[in-house]
């Protein structure tokens, strides 16, 4: 159960980054690509789970976008882990590699309070380390 969510995640994740609707070939090769660990025979039953969810939207042939709802909980999830790499990078000197694998695991299960707090504590960065921008994500400050 719990790698079927991870599975999930790092498609969401995917989708977010590449920023445009994708077509369920082209999305394969790109995981390829990319070596993102998710078996090709998985892929169609992933995104059926995300239709589902309505965390995408995604008619047979044509292309899988994200909806307002997916796009949300994928920037949610940007949020803490930039926010989560910065601070191991600052507070325990762990280098990007290491921090960005620590952070990935812990990104979607520590509370929004702590990430508000780590924000805080960094001064409300606009910008990781890793040069990407840290989404604002309202319902995560707001649940502080
Ligand atoms: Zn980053
Ligand atoms: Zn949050």
């Amino acid at each position: 159960m719990k790698r079927r969510i991870d599975l999930e995640e790092k498609l969401l994740d995917f989708l977010y980054s590449w920023l445009r609707p994708i077509r369920i070939g082209d999305l394969k090769k790109e995981l390829e690509k990319d070596n993102t660990a998710i078996p090709h025979s998985s892929i169609n039953s992933i995104i059926k789970r995300l239709v589902d969810d309505e965390l995408v939207t995604w008619q047979k042939y044509g292309p899988i976008s994200l909806t307002q709802k997916g796009q949300q909980q994928a920037a949610h999830k940007q949020r803490h882990f930039h926010l989560l790499i910065m601070f191991f990078m600052d507070t325990l000197n762990l280098s990007h590699l290491e921090a960005k694998k620590e952070s990935y695991t812990i990104a979607s299960v520590i509370s929004c309070t702590m990430i508000e707090q780590i924000n805080r504590e960094l001064n409300n960065p606009q910008k990781c380390h890793c040069n990407e921008a840290i989404p604002r994500v309202e319902e995560c400050i707001a649940r502080s």
